[in-house]
């Protein structure tokens, strides 16, 4: 980074410091990971350089001899690898993408139906603080009380009384497989559109670790950030009688012009996605999530839903005599990030809930495997019972470091 070192060296002393903790950190929040040096590359090119407001053959200014083929080449590649009739790769990042899927299906103040906040659900599939609520009119399912899966008679009986316009799955904060064809069938009974948001498990569908919901759903939203280890973008998949649909939602109707260097981007990792390699990686997350799982549970954790189906851990911490907030910031000071999270129907409140959120991309991503769960969750125990040591959290620090120079990221 000489150039930046030289123009501005605030900000690339603040980057340096950025690559550092990435670089010495376990991170563990289930919705970041590394991307490629390839990725990387791409995404500081001159792409970025470029205007393209509409879609191949019809934009809106010239010049876009190059852009036009890198664009399609993302979408033939989104296309075959979750094996979807048609794509668009313009959102700008998921809430976006969501928030083209209704404004493609649905106007100011129709019914929308997804999954509480507070039960796992996303910000954008109706919650009160997010114009998704606001604009629209919310129907909110939530988690079965005792098994804290998705409670999928409540689907169906909301549905039917409300008959929202878009019936959305996915989720945040859920562990579990979610089951497409339920809802798929629901959505048909009310003549809805069943909208997946995949943002979370993207990669794992792309590497064959979770069911695909491209078969089940009318269309699939998903970031590109997360398991799939694109740069921060969004995507919509959906099936060939949405497209013009799609297409005219998110432009003209929410967006002008393309981020092409993240276009770019999102081709080189859709490109990485399709090799055995990622397959492996794709496997391996779910492993290692299943392991860590385990390995918490055996030092005294309570779990939401007693385990892990995918890439994610919903941990309630109380039990272990702490909470949400102070054990993620001692966790943080120990050199292992996560993030503190409500558990379903939480007794707490939301700024210091009963649980946190694991995930095991990123640590995949380095080539982390079952001896470093078992390390984590050892470590995990120990910060819970030194909250205010900050002599043992400094020393579990150091150790994280010297673990995380073993598993050099991708990228850095
Ligand atoms: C992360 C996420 C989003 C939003 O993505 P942004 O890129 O942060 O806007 C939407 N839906 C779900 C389920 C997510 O996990």
């Amino acid at each position: 980074m000489n150039n930046l070192k030289t123009v501005d060296p605030e900000i690339a002393d603040l980057v340096h410091q950025e690559i550092e903790r990435q670089r010495d950190k376990i991170r563990l929040i289930p919705s970041e990971n590394y991307v490629s040096s390839a990725v990387l590359e791409v995404s500081g090119s001159v792409l970025t350089n470029k205007y393209s407001e509409g879609y191949s053959k019809k934009r809106y200014y010239e010049g876009q001899q190059i852009i036009d083929q890198i664009e399609l080449k993302a979408i033939r590649r989104a296309k075959a690898l979750f094996g979807s009739e048609s794509a668009n790769v313009q959102p700008y990042s998921g809430s976006p993408a969501n928030l083209a899927v209704y404004y493609a299906f649905a106007r100011p103040g129709d019914p929308i139906m997804g999954l509480a906040l507070d039960h796992g659900g996303h910000l954008t599939h109706g919650w009160g603080v997010s114009i998704t609520g606001d604009f629209f009119t919310p129907v909110r399912y939530e988690l079965h009380p005792e098994t804290h899966l998705i409670d999928y008679d409540m689907v169906r009986d909301l549905a039917l009384k409300h008959r929202p316009k878009v019936i959305m799955a996915g989720a945040t904060a859920y562990p579990r497989i979610i089951d497409f064809e339920i809802f798929a069938q629901v959505a048909k009974e009310v003549e809805a559109i069943f909208c997946v948001d995949m943002a979370h498990i993207a990669g794992l569908v792309a590497g064959g670790a979770h069911p695909s919901p491209v078969p089940h759903a009318d269309v699939v939203t998903t970031t590109t950030h997360k398991s799939l280890r694109g740069p921060r973008g969004g995507m919509i998949l959906m099936k060939k009688k949405h497209r013009k649909a799609i297409n005219k939602a998110v432009f003209p109707g929410l967006q002008g012009g393309p981020h092409n260097h993240t276009t770019a981007g999102i081709a080189v990792a859709l490109k990485e996605a399709s090799t055995d390699e990622f397959k492996a990686y794709a496997h391996k997350i779910v492993e290692n999530a299943k392991h860590l799982a385990q390995c918490l549970n055996e030092k005294g954790f309570d779990l939401v839903s007693g385990g892990t189906d995918n890439h994610l851990i919903l941990v309630d911490v109380t039990k272990r005599g702490t909470t949400g907030k102070p054990f993620a910031k001692a966790l943080d000071k120990a050199g292992i990030v996560c993030n503190y999270n409500t558990v379903p129907f939480d007794p707490r409140p939301p700024f210091d809930p009963s649980g946190i959120r694991l995930g095991t991309p990123s640590l995949t991503s380095r080539g982390m495997g079952k001896p470093e769960m078992e390390k984590l969750a050892d470590w995990m125990a120990i910060v819970s019972d030194n909250l205010e040591n900050e002599d043992a959290l400094a020393g579990i620090a150091g150790e994280v470091k010297e673990l995380c120079n073993g598993f050099p990221a991708p990228g850095i």
